[in-house]
């Protein structure tokens, strides 16, 4: 980190705010850290986590002061002990570190473990009844209704951290919301906006992970890429806002600077617009209600010259199509599509598929859950977890038939 470029905000929390990083080693886990970092006297770190990167992880312990470090993989334990060796910060690992982790008393928490997989620890940690920043969408596309339940029932501030959501919880502030017409979100149309339908049947790995405007993990890098990413999104936006299904939707902006325009019943169209780096969203959610620095590109309208705007094209892009189908459908279609979408990205990024099989595949496992079990809603995160592993047990038999 530049040095000048540590510009403390000293009036940013009356006294330091206690945080914990969930998914410390990832895209959202680095930029968040990055912040932290540049206004040292501003916040304390409780504990970070990962997956698997004890090393990574034991080093951004150390450099963070953090109290407490868990890999959620158990067979990373010894690595992460070693690697923490005489720091005196403390070592642990498994599932039930991660959750305890999650609920360790802090005032504000970033819910950043990519997928499903963030599912217990997120609900742990909205339970805390504090400040949770959340970029682990996956969570509310899976268990939208549960989740919601157990963040009003413990009162949580939940702080969009998804730029899209960020930008419409900016928008919509202090405003009524019985006065919101409608959310658009906008999309950058990934790396294959253009390329036709013949084109993305020979798209590779490599091609899916160019995006054009972000830098994020694997995971999220591929959705763009299909437009899933958007229909997740959509979903989200449905759980996040007071809105109806039919007041959301999607707008391609190639530019990336307008990232979701809220419309009010006077006519009047609220954006929000900054350089397309996280640190602004994450900014934002980690000084809320407050503001501070953030070492981000300023604007240039001048020089950006245009900012343009089309219709998304859910033929090409046929995961937006069977998202929106997903929400519409409610009960249990958001978990299977989160679930299926999970299996077949994973086997994307192991090059076993190719790029329109990740789509056609999740809309085919959509297809036998609905006859199989038949859209059932859940009531609890239990049940939430039981229709995730059966939809996963689908997802990898259909996956047999075309990998
Ligand atoms: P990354 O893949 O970069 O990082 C994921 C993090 O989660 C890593 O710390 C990883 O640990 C940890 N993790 C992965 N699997 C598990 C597991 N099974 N158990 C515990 N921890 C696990 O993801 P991103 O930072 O890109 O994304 C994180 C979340 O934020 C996603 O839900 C994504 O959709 C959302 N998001 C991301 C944006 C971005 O710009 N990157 C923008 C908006 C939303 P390890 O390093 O050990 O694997």
């Amino acid at each position: 980190m530049d040095s000048a470029a540590l510009m403390p905000n000293l009036d940013v929390h009356a006294s330091p705010r206690r945080v914990s990083i969930l998914g410390a080693t990832g895209s959202v886990g680095g930029s968040t850290l990055d912040l932290i970092a540049r206004n040292p006297q501003a916040y304390d770190v409780v504990a970070l986590t990962a997956n698997t990167n004890a090393v990574g992880l034991a080093k951004l312990a150390i450099e963070h002061g953090a109290g407490l470090a868990v890999v959620a993989d158990e067979s990373c334990y010894a690595d992460l002990k070693d690697a923490l060796a005489g720091s005196g910060v403390e070592a642990a690992a498994g599932s039930g570190a991660l959750i305890e982790a999650a609920g360790r008393p802090a005032d504000w928490i970033m819910a950043a473990i990519s997928g499903a997989a963030g599912l217990r620890p997120t609900f742990e940690a909205a339970r805390q009844g504090t400040h949770l920043a959340f970029a682990n969408k996956e969570c509310l596309v899976s268990a939208g209704d549960v989740f919601m339940q157990t963040v009003a029932a413990a009162q949580t501030s939940l702080l969009p951290v998804d730029s899209e959501h960020s930008a419409a919880f900016q928008a919509i502030d202090s405003s009524p919301s019985d006065s919101i017409e409608r959310i658009v979100l906008t999309a950058s149309g990934g790396p294959f906006r253009t390329w036709s339908h013949e084109q993305l049947k020979r798209a590779t790995l490599a091609d899916a992970l160019k995006h054009p405007n972000w830098t994020m993990g694997r995971k999220i890098t591929i959705d763009s890429a299909t437009m899933m990413n958007k229909g997740l999104e959509l979903i989200e936006a449905y759980h996040l806002f007071p809105v109806e299904r039919d007041q959301l939707d999607v707008l391609i902006h190639p530019q990336s600077i307008i990232h979701c325009l809220v419309e009010y019943s006077d006519g009047s169209v609220l954006a929000q617009m900054s350089s397309p780096d996280m640190r602004t969203p994450i900014a934002y959610s980690l000084a809320w209600p407050r503001r501070m620095w953030a070492p981000t590109e300023r604007l240039d309208l001048a020089k950006l010259g245009e900012l343009t705007f089309e219709a998304p094209d859910e033929t090409r892009f046929k995961a937006l199509r069977i998202a929106r189908e997903a929400l519409a459908k409610g009960g249990s279609a958001s978990t299977v599509l989160n679930a299926a979408n999970e299996v077949f990205v994973a086997a994307f990024l192991k090059e076993e598929i190719g790029f329109l099989s990740i789509s056609d595949c999740v809309e085919a496992t959509m297809e036998q859950a609905e006859r199989g079990f038949g859209g059932q809603a859940a009531v609890t995160l239990d049940d939430v977890l039981e229709i995730d592993k059966e939809a996963r047990a689908l997802a990898t038999r259909q996956l047999e038939l075309v990998a």
